[in-house]
């Protein structure tokens, strides 16, 4: 748009997600790529070579050709590289955490809105299939069980496992409570690295409905499940599958025209418990992630992994790595 229609993309940070975020746009009709930026210039020039766009060894000059960014660079450099792209009037996607503190993430909120841009953070979790299908769900937990683990890998380490992993879990847990947290208990241990690499959580909202999030890099399986229990019943949702269950507790039988399984509970009083696994069509989140990005910037709407949302997840984050580190 800075000289024509299409909307000019460039890619800062392009590691191990920043080649992802290269290849999905890249596959993505509306917008054009017109550079990238690392400090590491081989590997600026490697993925430079792979898509065939141009590298920048100067930042300030990629900004200038861009009408939007994809910044996606290890956390503690997000602020300023955001902040330097806002000054180019550039819209900025931000991969999560937005920062790691509220003061900068703030700041980037205000700029970006004084300055009519766009402000999206990367919670792909929100894009994920399962999830989607789960809001086509009406839902009122009272109880949430979360956990993200993941084996060891030297990348995100910079941050401790909360801002890296548990976030995409208060994230996702903030958009379906809606209601004021009153209380939150945690723990945590650094056991390979100097930040948290393991952490649970208890958050408690006035509504009475209670999430305990665990959170690993030092898990030797993988695992990314929120279970979801409500009066007569439970909901599991397994992000890594992209694959939703439904257990429903009925009294009467009930009358079903799908193929759900039906199992009988109890013996003088019977129950019905209805098994739901419904089909979700499947998609690249990180794909869908980014067109919603486009089309915020289209449309000038406020994306759903919004600037204000990010912060409140890093808020939360904040406070349960303060309540570990007292
Ligand atoms: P990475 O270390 O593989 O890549 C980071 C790249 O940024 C490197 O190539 C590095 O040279 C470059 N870089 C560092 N500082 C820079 C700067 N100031 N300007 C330009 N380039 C710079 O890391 P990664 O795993 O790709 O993570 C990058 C970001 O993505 C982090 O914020 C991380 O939290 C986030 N992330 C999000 C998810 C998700 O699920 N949404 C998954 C993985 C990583």
């Amino acid at each position: 748009m800075k000289n024509d229609a299409t909307i000019h993309i460039g890619v800062i940070g392009v590691g191990h997600l920043g080649n992802f975020h290269l290849k999905q746009f890249s596959k993505i009709s509306e917008i054009s790529l017109c550079g990238l930026y690392d400090i590491n210039e081989i590997r600026a020039k490697e993925m430079s070579e792979l898509y065939n766009i141009p590298y920048f060894t100067n930042l300030q000059k990629l900004l200038k050709k861009s009408d939007a960014v994809s910044i996606v660079t290890p956390t503690f450099s997000h602020y300023e590289v955001a902040e330097k792209a806002l000054n180019e009037d550039c819209h900025i996607f931000i991969e999560k955490p937005i920062t790691d503190d509220l003061y900068h993430a703030s700041k980037l909120l205000k700029k970006a809105n004084n300055n009519n841009k766009i402000i999206q953070v990367g919670h792909i979790e929100q894009f994920n299939p399962a999830f989607i299908a789960l809001k086509k769900i009406k839902n009122y937990p009272r109880f949430i069980e979360s956990h993200r683990l993941a084996p060891f890998n030297i990348r995100g380490n910079d941050v401790p496992v909360i801002l890296d992993l548990m976030i995409h879990d208060i994230d996702i847990i903030l958009s379906i409570i809606k209601s004021k947290i009153i209380n939150i208990r945690a723990n945590g241990v650094r056991v390979t690295s100097d930040t948290i690499d393991i952490a649970n959580s208890r958050i408690e909202f006035e509504n009475g409905c209670i999430a305990n999030l665990t959170a690993s890099r030092i898990s030797q399986k993988e695992m990314r499940k929120m279970r979801l229990f409500e009066k007569k019943s439970y909901i599991t949702l397994d992000f890594m599958k992209e694959t939703l269950e439904e257990y429903k507790v009925c009294s009467k039988k009930p009358i079903d025209s799908s193929n759900n399984q039906i199992i009988e509970i109890g013996n003088e009083q019977k129950k019905y418990v209805l098994y739901n696994k419904p089909s979700i069509k499947k998609h690249n989140a990180l794909k869908e992630e980014l067109k919603h990005f486009v089309h915020s910037i289209k449309s000038s709407t406020i994306p759903i992994t919004n600037g204000n949302n990010a912060i409140n997840a890093l808020r939360v984050a904040l406070k349960i790595q303060s309540i570990i580190d007292k």
